[in-house]
Protein backbone atom coordinates (compact mmCIF):
# COMPACT_ATOMS: atom_id res chain seq x y z
CA UNK A 1 0.00 0.00 0.00
CA UNK A 2 1.12 3.63 -1.11
CA UNK A 3 0.48 6.36 1.47
CA UNK A 4 -2.58 8.93 0.98
CA UNK A 5 -2.85 11.76 3.41
CA UNK A 6 -6.08 11.80 4.99
CA UNK A 7 -8.72 14.46 2.97
CA UNK A 8 -8.08 17.43 4.60
CA UNK A 9 -10.53 20.68 4.56
CA UNK A 10 -9.82 21.97 0.60
CA UNK A 11 -9.22 18.34 -0.51
CA UNK A 12 -11.31 15.99 -3.24
CA UNK A 13 -10.52 12.23 -2.43
CA UNK A 14 -11.06 10.30 -5.92
CA UNK A 15 -11.22 6.36 -6.58
CA UNK A 16 -9.04 6.15 -9.33
CA UNK A 17 -10.63 4.37 -12.78
CA UNK A 18 -7.74 4.93 -15.33
CA UNK A 19 -4.65 6.28 -15.80
CA UNK A 20 -2.43 6.41 -19.04
CA UNK A 21 0.92 5.82 -19.39
CA UNK A 22 3.05 8.71 -20.47
CA UNK A 23 6.53 8.15 -22.13
CA UNK A 24 7.70 10.55 -18.86
CA UNK A 25 6.79 7.65 -16.91
CA UNK A 26 9.12 5.24 -18.90
CA UNK A 27 12.06 8.15 -18.78
CA UNK A 28 11.76 8.73 -15.06
CA UNK A 29 11.58 4.43 -14.35
CA UNK A 30 15.00 4.58 -15.82
CA UNK A 31 15.95 7.85 -14.20
CA UNK A 32 16.91 9.20 -17.72
CA UNK A 33 16.13 12.73 -16.66
CA UNK A 34 18.91 12.78 -13.51
CA UNK A 35 21.08 14.37 -15.59
CA UNK A 36 18.81 17.69 -16.44
CA UNK A 37 18.14 18.18 -12.70
CA UNK A 38 15.01 15.73 -11.50
CA UNK A 39 17.05 12.28 -10.28
CA UNK A 40 14.21 10.29 -9.77
CA UNK A 41 13.46 9.10 -5.96
CA UNK A 42 12.95 5.85 -5.54
CA UNK A 43 10.59 3.91 -4.65
CA UNK A 44 8.34 5.36 -7.38
CA UNK A 45 4.99 5.38 -8.23
CA UNK A 46 4.20 6.83 -11.87
CA UNK A 47 0.97 8.17 -13.25
CA UNK A 48 -0.12 11.50 -13.92
CA UNK A 49 -2.79 10.98 -16.30
CA UNK A 50 -5.52 10.13 -14.01
CA UNK A 51 -10.09 9.69 -14.62
CA UNK A 52 -12.06 8.76 -11.45
CA UNK A 53 -14.79 9.35 -9.13
CA UNK A 54 -15.21 11.47 -5.83
CA UNK A 55 -15.44 9.75 -3.41
CA UNK A 56 -15.17 12.17 -0.57
CA UNK A 57 -14.79 16.18 -0.23
CA UNK A 58 -13.52 18.39 2.12
CA UNK A 59 -15.68 20.74 4.11
CA UNK A 60 -14.37 23.65 2.33
CA UNK A 61 -14.54 21.86 -1.29
CA UNK A 62 -17.25 23.62 -3.55
CA UNK A 63 -17.04 22.30 -7.41
CA UNK A 64 -17.34 18.49 -6.36
CA UNK A 65 -19.27 16.13 -4.67
CA UNK A 66 -18.96 12.37 -4.32
CA UNK A 67 -20.10 10.70 -7.01
CA UNK A 68 -18.88 13.36 -9.76
CA UNK A 69 -16.51 12.42 -12.76
CA UNK A 70 -12.96 13.83 -11.86
CA UNK A 71 -9.80 14.07 -13.41
CA UNK A 72 -5.83 15.24 -12.08
CA UNK A 73 -2.90 15.56 -14.21
CA UNK A 74 1.07 16.17 -13.83
CA UNK A 75 0.70 18.77 -11.07
CA UNK A 76 -0.83 18.23 -7.49
CA UNK A 77 -0.03 21.86 -6.01
CA UNK A 78 1.65 25.12 -6.56
CA UNK A 79 2.53 28.52 -4.24
CA UNK A 80 -0.80 29.91 -5.73
CA UNK A 81 0.64 33.40 -5.36
CA UNK A 82 3.84 34.07 -7.73
CA UNK A 83 3.38 36.28 -11.58
CA UNK A 84 2.94 32.77 -12.63
CA UNK A 85 0.30 31.30 -10.93
CA UNK A 86 -1.49 34.55 -10.87
CA UNK A 87 -1.47 34.33 -15.08
CA UNK A 88 -2.85 30.45 -14.73
CA UNK A 89 0.41 28.94 -15.83
CA UNK A 90 0.93 27.15 -12.17
CA UNK A 91 3.59 24.54 -14.42
CA UNK A 92 6.08 27.18 -14.27
CA UNK A 93 5.19 28.41 -10.81
CA UNK A 94 8.99 27.22 -9.43
CA UNK A 95 7.19 26.29 -6.21
CA UNK A 96 4.87 23.83 -8.24
CA UNK A 97 4.29 20.02 -7.02
CA UNK A 98 3.61 17.44 -9.29
CA UNK A 99 1.83 14.20 -9.14
CA UNK A 100 4.86 12.22 -8.96
CA UNK A 101 8.84 12.39 -7.59
CA UNK A 102 8.23 16.06 -5.95
CA UNK A 103 8.57 16.67 -2.30
CA UNK A 104 5.53 16.26 -0.44
CA UNK A 105 5.06 18.69 2.10
CA UNK A 106 1.92 16.60 3.73
CA UNK A 107 3.22 13.40 3.94
CA UNK A 108 7.39 13.52 3.99
CA UNK A 109 9.49 12.02 0.78
CA UNK A 110 8.04 12.19 -2.27
CA UNK A 111 4.60 12.48 -4.14
CA UNK A 112 3.28 9.20 -5.54
CA UNK A 113 1.20 9.08 -9.22
CA UNK A 114 -1.87 7.41 -10.38
CA UNK A 115 -1.11 3.54 -10.79
CA UNK A 116 -3.12 3.23 -7.65
CA UNK A 117 -6.11 2.85 -6.40
CA UNK A 118 -7.37 6.29 -5.21
CA UNK A 119 -5.97 9.34 -4.58
CA UNK A 120 -6.31 13.19 -2.69
CA UNK A 121 -5.79 16.43 -4.53
CA UNK A 122 -6.40 19.88 -3.72
CA UNK A 123 -9.46 21.03 -5.12
CA UNK A 124 -7.66 23.63 -7.35
CA UNK A 125 -5.68 20.55 -9.09
CA UNK A 126 -8.54 18.59 -9.68
CA UNK A 127 -10.68 19.20 -13.11
CA UNK A 128 -13.75 18.50 -14.74
CA UNK A 129 -14.64 15.51 -17.25
CA UNK A 130 -17.71 15.32 -19.61
CA UNK A 131 -19.84 12.43 -19.20
CA UNK A 132 -20.21 11.79 -22.77
CA UNK A 133 -16.30 10.93 -23.31
CA UNK A 134 -14.48 7.41 -22.90
CA UNK A 135 -13.37 7.15 -19.94
CA UNK A 136 -10.03 5.37 -20.49
CA UNK A 137 -9.43 7.31 -23.88
CA UNK A 138 -10.23 10.64 -21.60
CA UNK A 139 -7.60 9.59 -18.90
CA UNK A 140 -4.09 10.68 -21.80
CA UNK A 141 -6.09 14.39 -22.06
CA UNK A 142 -4.35 15.21 -18.52
CA UNK A 143 -0.82 14.82 -19.99
CA UNK A 144 -0.36 13.79 -23.97
CA UNK A 145 -3.78 16.06 -24.29
CA UNK A 146 -2.70 19.33 -22.35
CA UNK A 147 1.38 19.36 -23.52
CA UNK A 148 -0.09 19.12 -27.31
CA UNK A 149 -2.90 21.62 -26.92
CA UNK A 150 -1.49 24.32 -25.20
CA UNK A 151 1.58 25.27 -27.50
CA UNK A 152 -0.63 24.55 -30.32
CA UNK A 153 -2.67 26.87 -28.92
CA UNK A 154 0.21 29.36 -27.94
CA UNK A 155 1.33 29.43 -31.63
CA UNK A 156 -1.92 30.17 -33.23
CA UNK A 157 -2.62 26.77 -35.20
CA UNK A 158 -6.07 27.79 -37.26
CA UNK A 159 -7.16 27.28 -40.49
CA UNK A 160 -5.08 28.37 -43.44
CA UNK A 161 -1.60 27.26 -41.33
CA UNK A 162 0.38 24.15 -42.19
CA UNK A 163 1.33 22.40 -39.23
CA UNK A 164 3.73 19.63 -38.95
CA UNK A 165 3.83 16.86 -35.93
CA UNK A 166 7.29 14.95 -35.19
CA UNK A 167 6.73 11.48 -33.84
CA UNK A 168 3.21 10.08 -34.12
CA UNK A 169 3.03 8.32 -30.37
CA UNK A 170 0.93 9.49 -27.81
CA UNK A 171 1.68 12.98 -27.54
CA UNK A 172 1.64 13.44 -31.17
CA UNK A 173 -1.52 11.68 -31.85
CA UNK A 174 -3.26 13.88 -29.60
CA UNK A 175 -1.20 16.98 -31.45
CA UNK A 176 -2.89 15.35 -35.13
CA UNK A 177 -6.31 15.67 -33.47
CA UNK A 178 -6.06 18.78 -31.89
CA UNK A 179 -4.43 20.54 -35.12
CA UNK A 180 -7.31 18.58 -37.50
CA UNK A 181 -10.30 19.92 -35.27
CA UNK A 182 -8.59 24.05 -35.57
CA UNK A 183 -8.40 23.50 -39.10
CA UNK A 184 -4.64 23.64 -40.30
CA UNK A 185 -3.23 21.55 -42.99
CA UNK A 186 -1.64 18.75 -40.62
CA UNK A 187 2.07 16.93 -42.17
CA UNK A 188 2.79 14.04 -39.53
CA UNK A 189 6.58 12.99 -39.85
CA UNK A 190 7.26 9.49 -38.77
CA UNK A 191 10.03 7.01 -38.44
CA UNK A 192 7.34 4.11 -38.69
CA UNK A 193 6.31 3.62 -42.14
CA UNK A 194 2.95 0.97 -40.47
CA UNK A 195 1.98 4.66 -38.64
CA UNK A 196 1.04 6.00 -42.14
CA UNK A 197 -2.72 5.13 -42.62
CA UNK A 198 -3.12 5.85 -38.99
CA UNK A 199 -1.89 9.15 -39.21
CA UNK A 200 -4.13 9.85 -42.10
CA UNK A 201 -7.36 8.23 -40.12
CA UNK A 202 -6.28 10.55 -37.22
CA UNK A 203 -6.50 13.73 -38.90
CA UNK A 204 -3.21 14.56 -40.65
CA UNK A 205 -3.68 15.75 -44.38
CA UNK A 206 -0.35 13.98 -45.38
CA UNK A 207 2.36 12.19 -44.22
CA UNK A 208 6.07 11.95 -44.42
CA UNK A 209 8.61 9.09 -43.54
CA UNK A 210 11.10 11.01 -42.20
CA UNK A 211 14.03 8.97 -43.23
CA UNK A 212 12.83 9.75 -46.93
CA UNK A 213 15.09 12.61 -48.00
CA UNK A 214 13.21 13.57 -51.14
CA UNK A 215 9.87 13.76 -49.25
CA UNK A 216 11.43 16.04 -46.60
CA UNK A 217 12.92 18.09 -49.31
CA UNK A 218 9.54 18.88 -50.95
CA UNK A 219 8.30 20.71 -47.50
CA UNK A 220 11.09 22.66 -47.40
CA UNK A 221 10.15 26.37 -45.86
CA UNK A 222 6.88 25.97 -46.11
CA UNK A 223 5.95 25.39 -42.10
CA UNK A 224 4.43 27.92 -40.08
CA UNK A 225 4.65 25.80 -37.15
CA UNK A 226 5.78 22.35 -36.05
CA UNK A 227 5.17 20.65 -32.87
CA UNK A 228 8.24 18.09 -32.11
CA UNK A 229 7.01 15.41 -29.74
CA UNK A 230 9.92 12.79 -29.86
CA UNK A 231 11.17 10.94 -26.65
CA UNK A 232 14.84 10.06 -27.98
CA UNK A 233 17.47 11.92 -29.21
CA UNK A 234 17.03 12.68 -33.24
CA UNK A 235 18.09 15.34 -36.01
CA UNK A 236 16.15 18.45 -35.02
CA UNK A 237 18.03 20.74 -37.93
CA UNK A 238 16.34 18.66 -40.47
CA UNK A 239 12.57 20.17 -39.41
CA UNK A 240 14.34 23.65 -38.66
CA UNK A 241 14.80 23.73 -42.84
CA UNK A 242 11.27 22.72 -43.30
CA UNK A 243 10.07 26.32 -41.36
CA UNK A 244 8.88 29.19 -43.18
CA UNK A 245 9.80 32.75 -42.52
CA UNK A 246 9.35 33.44 -38.89
CA UNK A 247 8.00 29.79 -38.51
CA UNK A 248 8.32 28.12 -34.94
CA UNK A 249 9.52 24.66 -33.60
CA UNK A 250 8.37 23.68 -30.44
CA UNK A 251 10.07 21.14 -28.29
CA UNK A 252 7.67 19.03 -26.43
CA UNK A 253 9.28 15.61 -26.34
CA UNK A 254 12.32 15.24 -23.88
CA UNK A 255 15.20 13.20 -24.71
CA UNK A 256 17.59 13.28 -21.95
CA UNK A 257 20.46 13.76 -24.56
CA UNK A 258 20.63 17.58 -25.40
CA UNK A 259 19.89 18.30 -29.52
CA UNK A 260 22.32 20.06 -31.92
CA UNK A 261 21.22 22.88 -32.96
CA UNK A 262 23.02 24.95 -35.71
CA UNK A 263 22.84 28.53 -35.22
CA UNK A 264 22.41 29.21 -39.21
CA UNK A 265 19.31 27.35 -39.02
CA UNK A 266 17.79 29.79 -36.64
CA UNK A 267 19.34 33.59 -38.24
CA UNK A 268 18.16 32.88 -41.74
CA UNK A 269 14.28 32.79 -41.72
CA UNK A 270 14.35 34.41 -38.23
CA UNK A 271 13.32 30.81 -36.98
CA UNK A 272 12.64 30.31 -33.92
CA UNK A 273 12.99 27.20 -31.65
CA UNK A 274 11.01 27.27 -28.20
CA UNK A 275 9.89 24.07 -25.44
CA UNK A 276 6.26 23.86 -23.86
CA UNK A 277 5.69 22.13 -20.61
CA UNK A 278 2.09 20.49 -20.21
CA UNK A 279 -0.43 23.54 -19.36
CA UNK A 280 -2.30 25.53 -16.84
CA UNK A 281 -5.58 24.22 -15.09
CA UNK A 282 -7.80 26.75 -16.70
CA UNK A 283 -6.59 25.64 -20.19
CA UNK A 284 -6.64 22.12 -19.01
CA UNK A 285 -10.37 22.46 -18.10
CA UNK A 286 -11.00 24.71 -21.77
CA UNK A 287 -8.64 21.60 -23.59
CA UNK A 288 -11.45 18.57 -21.50
CA UNK A 289 -14.08 20.98 -22.42
CA UNK A 290 -12.78 21.22 -26.26
CA UNK A 291 -12.61 17.72 -26.11
CA UNK A 292 -16.15 17.17 -24.29
CA UNK A 293 -17.61 19.37 -27.03
CA UNK A 294 -16.03 17.94 -30.23
CA UNK A 295 -15.80 14.29 -28.88
CA UNK A 296 -12.14 13.95 -28.95
CA UNK A 297 -10.33 11.47 -26.32
CA UNK A 298 -6.97 8.96 -27.15
CA UNK A 299 -7.23 6.27 -29.21
CA UNK A 300 -6.39 3.55 -26.59
CA UNK A 301 -5.06 0.16 -25.46
CA UNK A 302 -6.96 -0.77 -22.46
CA UNK A 303 -4.48 -3.24 -20.37
CA UNK A 304 -4.77 -4.20 -16.73
CA UNK A 305 -1.61 -3.15 -14.42
CA UNK A 306 -0.52 -6.71 -14.60
CA UNK A 307 0.50 -5.97 -17.89
CA UNK A 308 2.62 -2.49 -17.10
CA UNK A 309 5.83 -3.87 -17.79
CA UNK A 310 5.46 -5.58 -20.94
CA UNK A 311 3.95 -1.96 -22.27
CA UNK A 312 7.01 -0.29 -21.05
CA UNK A 313 8.43 -2.82 -23.10
CA UNK A 314 6.42 -1.94 -25.93
CA UNK A 315 6.31 2.11 -25.53
CA UNK A 316 10.55 2.08 -25.98
CA UNK A 317 9.99 0.59 -28.97
CA UNK A 318 7.12 3.03 -30.49
CA UNK A 319 4.44 0.37 -30.51
CA UNK A 320 1.29 1.32 -29.16
CA UNK A 321 -1.85 2.80 -30.97
CA UNK A 322 -1.05 5.23 -29.53
CA UNK A 323 -1.32 5.75 -25.35
CA UNK A 324 -1.85 2.45 -23.01
CA UNK A 325 -4.79 3.26 -20.27
CA UNK A 326 -4.34 0.93 -17.25
CA UNK A 327 -7.54 -0.11 -16.14
CA UNK A 328 -7.54 0.55 -12.37
CA UNK A 329 -9.88 -2.38 -11.69
CA UNK A 330 -7.50 -4.65 -12.56
CA UNK A 331 -5.47 -3.75 -9.16
CA UNK A 332 -8.16 -5.74 -7.52
CA UNK A 333 -7.41 -8.90 -9.07
CA UNK A 334 -4.00 -10.02 -8.13
P1 LIG B 1 5.68 8.01 -27.12
O1 LIG B 1 4.25 7.62 -27.09
O2 LIG B 1 6.71 6.99 -26.87
O3 LIG B 1 5.95 8.73 -28.52
C1 LIG B 1 7.22 9.17 -28.92
C2 LIG B 1 7.33 9.02 -30.43
O4 LIG B 1 8.62 9.52 -30.81
C3 LIG B 1 7.33 7.59 -30.92
O5 LIG B 1 6.04 7.08 -31.10
C4 LIG B 1 8.06 7.72 -32.25
O6 LIG B 1 7.15 8.16 -33.26
C5 LIG B 1 9.05 8.83 -31.98
N1 LIG B 1 10.40 8.30 -31.73
C6 LIG B 1 10.77 7.46 -30.73
N2 LIG B 1 12.10 7.19 -30.79
C7 LIG B 1 12.55 7.89 -31.85
C8 LIG B 1 13.85 8.07 -32.43
N3 LIG B 1 14.92 7.44 -31.94
N4 LIG B 1 13.97 8.90 -33.50
C9 LIG B 1 12.91 9.53 -33.99
N5 LIG B 1 11.64 9.39 -33.51
C10 LIG B 1 11.49 8.61 -32.44
O7 LIG B 1 5.94 9.17 -26.06
P2 LIG B 1 4.97 10.31 -25.51
O8 LIG B 1 4.33 9.83 -24.26
O9 LIG B 1 4.16 10.85 -26.61
O10 LIG B 1 6.05 11.40 -25.03
C11 LIG B 1 6.91 12.00 -25.98
C12 LIG B 1 7.94 12.84 -25.28
O11 LIG B 1 7.30 13.97 -24.68
C13 LIG B 1 8.66 12.14 -24.14
O12 LIG B 1 10.02 12.53 -24.14
C14 LIG B 1 7.96 12.66 -22.90
O13 LIG B 1 8.73 12.61 -21.74
C15 LIG B 1 7.72 14.08 -23.32
N6 LIG B 1 6.67 14.78 -22.57
C16 LIG B 1 6.86 16.11 -22.36
C17 LIG B 1 5.88 16.85 -21.72
C18 LIG B 1 6.04 18.32 -21.57
O14 LIG B 1 5.41 18.92 -20.69
N7 LIG B 1 6.85 18.95 -22.40
C19 LIG B 1 4.72 16.22 -21.25
C20 LIG B 1 4.57 14.87 -21.50
C21 LIG B 1 5.54 14.14 -22.17
P3 LIG B 1 7.20 7.55 -34.76
O15 LIG B 1 7.05 6.06 -34.57
O16 LIG B 1 6.03 8.19 -35.39
O17 LIG B 1 8.50 7.97 -35.35
ZN1 LIG C 1 3.05 12.84 -19.30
Amino acid sequence: MIPRRESGKGDVQIEILFCGICHSDLHTVHNEWSGSGVPTVYPYVPGHEMVGRVTKVGSAVTKFKPGDLAAVGCMVDSDGTCPECQSGLEQYCSNMIATYNSPDGRLGGVTYGGYSGSIVVKERFVLRVHSNLDLAGAAPLLCAGITTYSPIRHWGVTKGKKVGVVGLGGLGHMAVKFAHALGAHVVVFTTSSNKKEDALRLGADEVVVSRNVDEMKKHAGSFDFILDAVSAEHDINVYIQLLRRDGNITLVGAPSKPLAVPAFSLIFGRHSLSGSQIGGIAQTQEMLDFCGKHNVTADVEVIPIQKVNEAYERLSKSDVKYRFSIDMASLKSR
